[in-house]
Parts: C-alpha cells; sequence; structure tokens
C-alpha cells in the first residue's frame, strides 16, 4: 500500500466531499476540510464532515448527530462504503490496492450446495453418460458372446 501525502489526500477527499454534496472550507493546517456533506446513513446534511485527522495523514467522515449510526469512520471505509465506483477505484489505484486474484479467484469458485449447472450442460451430461453406459453393455455382451467375461 502506498502511503498518500497530505495533499493527495486532500485530492481523493475533495472527490468524496463533492459526491455528497459537501462544501470545501478553509484549510486546516494545508489539509482543506469538507462541511454540510449530505451524512450517507442520517442523510442529514448538517451534521456531516470529512476532517483531516490531527496528525494529518488520514481523514475521518464524521457525523455529529447523536442519533446517527455513522458516527466516525476513516476516509478508506468511507470510500469503500459510500464512494461511487469511479472515486473508489481512483483511490484504490493511488493506494496500490489491488484485489488478490480477484478474477483466478471467481474462476475457480465452486457452486455451493446444489449444483448449478445449466439445464443444457446437464443435458448434455446425461447424454454422454447413457451412450457410455451403452456402450460398456454392448462391449459386455460382445465380450460374453466370445466367452470372456
Ligand atoms: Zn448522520
Amino acid at each position: 500500500m502506498n502511503r498518500l501525502d497530505s495533499y493527495q489526500l486532500s485530492v481523493h477527499a475533495s472527490k468524496l466531499a463533492r459526491e455528497l454534496k459537501g462544501t470545501r472550507q478553509k484549510s486546516n493546517g494545508g489539509m482543506p476540510k469538507f462541511d454540510n456533506l449530505e451524512c450517507p446513513v442520517c442523510k442529514s446534511t448538517k451534521c456531516c464532515g470529512l476532517i483531516p485527522t490531527e496528525s494529518r495523514d488520514n481523514y475521518r467522515l464524521v457525523c455529529l448527530r447523536d442519533s446517527c449510526g455513522l458516527n466516525s469512520i476513516s476516509l478508506n471505509m468511507a470510500m469503500e462504503k459510500y464512494a461511487t465506483h469511479q472515486t473508489k477505484s481512483e483511490w484504490r489505484d493511488a493506494l496500490g490496492w489491488r484485489p488478490k486474484n480477484e478474477w483466478h479467484g471467481i474462476k475457480h469458485r465452486r457452486p455451493r450446495g446444489k449444483s448449478q449447472k445449466s439445464d443444457a450442460t446437464s443435458f448434455r451430461e446425461s447424454q454422454q453418460q447413457r451412450q457410455t453406459l451403452q456402450h460398456l453393455k454392448l462391449l459386455r455382451d460382445f465380450q460374453r458372446e466370445r466367452g470372456e467375461w
């Protein structure tokens, strides 16, 4: 994972804030903060902000409303949960985050429980099975006739 500097962080935070309809506020030691976001949980636009942490190495999406379940989450979590696909993938690219064996995993995933074969596949398979059985039966008859069974 790449460590992002405060400028990079603010660029991505700004994208998320825009998606949540927030307004950009004065810099807080070089990192802008964003107010009046539409809280993705309670939808209030009055108590949600995207604010740089004191150590300036992260942002937190915060909702100050007591009854809201959002509370405070890191920028990364906010991206994962609430950003659009585009913003999230740009964020992941910046972090150098790659899903492990994404395609590999999907290709090799086995159907759970009941067989999920399509009807066409099962039909073809049972046809083949029947043909094999018929073939074996013929072979057996043939061998029996020749006294080899
Ligand atoms: Zn909220």
